[in-house]
């Protein structure tokens, strides 16, 4: 079922955000932000930056570095404390802006700002909690403890798909321990990154600690990578760029944490709760359009209920009314753009091809309005098998692959089996089953009875294998990375030492 609303805007033109001006870039290209659920309108454009601003923004980060470190941590931490409440004010006007944007339907848009803020919350609080520790010294009248300080200019860059969330766990954590910062978004969504920057102004963040570039990544990002002043790098995004800028990062020795894609497994066990999968199983493939790192790509069922359960997902992904963002009632927007859009078909030809069942979905949606969006069918295959390219390839649409096992050693098998491991889920009833798979899977993140999608502020988040190197994100894990600790022994004897442990 489908249906269009559309939602009249100006366009908005963007800035760059350097030394605490907003200025026009001086790149060659404009970016030009378009509503994926009507590619007909435009609804934001800047300016590109060049190699230049990047240059001025890294200057401006360098200068506002010593002030910024020199303002105490709860200090620090007050300027996110004003910056929650603004987000919270601006809630309903930046979560439409995120919608029209992204695509992303309302009611999702409003629960990743809602995310956001809490990650902003969290790490208000950290300021107050930015500490090191003590320790027992061998020697009498030794005081042995750490501090943690920040380590300078950082470059934060973030993809499309999360444009609020993101910048919000990463930004967070870096400006908290005392970093400045350069931000780049993704090109296709800017516009609610500026707004992001723009709170952070309002709430007296001083001049130069937060920069913002808005660029194609080809121009500017290694610049980001490869500057001598930026000390660490937090990305998020592809695999292909991820370890392009994890192999750049390491050729200077610099900390970075890379953060990217995954092909999630969940898992239906025959003693499942099925309306409990089912409801977990259809938000995970379909919720976001697909688009989340966390998305459940595939799904692996016993081959007892796979008929049965199989059935059902269809059934739901057949009643899913598409339509735009901002509508009424809609469970799925578009793909972000018509690179993605593409994507999703291209894969869908190659599951065909490949010999996997199409049981629903596998095409654009161009009824009416939506022919002038990005829309896709959700999209179902039945029957893949391990080395299929749909099984193995993230795809970022909402493309499911079924897999039917015999055995949970083969469900096990078929789970681990791609380059990823970001997420994963089980739904059973039996503790033994999801306790067996909790100790063999090769991912950063494990649900028992709940979908493979989500993240909290206060604990870890991230993948091992292709998904994820360096340190996880949000909770403590945040501020560690953007931090660094020196160890300091204090000998208040006032005599010379007489033992020799060194
Ligand atoms: P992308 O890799 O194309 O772009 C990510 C960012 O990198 C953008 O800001 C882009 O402009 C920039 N970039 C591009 N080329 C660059 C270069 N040479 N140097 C430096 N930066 C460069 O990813 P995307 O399409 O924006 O996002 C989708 C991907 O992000 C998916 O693979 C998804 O799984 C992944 N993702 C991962 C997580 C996670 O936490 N693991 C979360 C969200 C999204």
């Amino acid at each position: 079922m489908t249906t269009v609303m559309k939602e009249k805007t100006d366009i908005a033109v963007l800035k760059q955000f350097i030394g605490g001006e907003w200025v026009e870039g001086t790149g060659k290209r404009t970016i030009e932000s378009v509503n994926p659920s009507d590619s007909r309108q435009i609804v934001a454009t800047c300016k590109g930056a060049s190699k230049a601003d990047v240059e001025g923004a890294l200057s401006a980060a360098q200068a506002a570095f010593k002030g910024w470190k020199a303002t105490p941590a709860p200090a620090r931490a007050r300027v996110l404390d004003a910056v929650v409440k603004l987000a919270r004010r601006d809630k309903e006007r930046l979560g439409r802006i995120l919608a029209l944007e992204e695509g992303k339907i309302l009611p999702e848009a409003l629960g990743e700002m809602e995310k956001g803020i809490n990650l902003l919350e969290w790490y208000a609080g950290e300021g107050l909690r930015f500490m090191g520790s003590t320790a027992p010294s061998e020697l009498p009248k030794n005081l042995l403890y750490t501090i943690r300080e920040p380590l300078g200019v950082v470059s934060i860059i973030t993809p499309w798909n999360f444009p609020w969330a993101i910048p919000c766990w990463k930004i967070a954590p870096a400006l908290v321990a005392g970093n400045t910062v350069i931000f780049k978004p993704a090109s296709n969504t800017p516009w609610l990154a500026m707004e992001l920057v723009k709170l952070f102004e309002e709430a007296g963040l001083p001049k130069g600690v937060l920069n913002f570039v808005v660029g194609a990544g080809s121009e500017v990002g290694d610049s980001l990578v490869e500057d001598a002043r930026v000390q660490a790098v937090s990305f998020t995004g592809s695999n292909e760029i991820g370890v392009r800028v994890h192999t750049l990062a390491g050729k200077r020795g610099i900390k970075v944490t890379c953060e990217m894609g995954g092909k999630n497994p969940c898992i239906v066990w025959k003693d499942a709760d099925q309306d409990l999968a089912l409801a977990g199983v259809v938000k995970g493939a379909f919720g976001s359009t697909g688009q989340r790192c966390t998305a459940t790509s595939r799904l692996i069922l016993h081959e007892d209920i796979a008929d049965a359960f199989v059935k059902k997902v269809v059934d739901a992904a057949k009643a899913m009314k598409i339509g735009a963002a901002l509508g009424d009632g809609i469970d799925l927007g578009p793909a972000v753009d018509r690179a993605q859009l593409e994507t999703d078909l291209k894969y869908i030809q190659i599951a065909k091809d490949d010999g996997a069942t199409l049981l629903c979905g596998g095409n654009r949606v161009e009824d009416g309005d939506l022919k002038h969006g990005f829309f896709v069918e959700p999209t179902v295959f039945d029957r893949c098998t391990p080395k299929m390219r749909i099984a193995q390839e993230e795809v970022f649409g909402p493309v499911l692959a079924v897999f039917r096992v015999k055995s949970l050693e083969q469900a096990i098998e078929y789970a681990n089996d791609t380059i990823f491991g970001l997420t994963c889920a089980i739904y059973t009833q039996d503790i033994t089953t999801a306790m067996t798979y909790l100790e063999e899977a090769e991912v950063g993140m494990f649900h028992i009875n709940s979908p493979t999608i989500g993240g909290e502020a206060q604990v870890p988040f991230g993948g091992v294998k292709g998904s994820g190197v360096g340190d996880r994100e949000m909770a403590k894990e945040g501020i560690h990375f953007f931090s660094k600790p020196k160890t300091v022994f204090l000998d208040y004897t006032g005599k010379k030492r007489e033992s020799n442990i060194y």
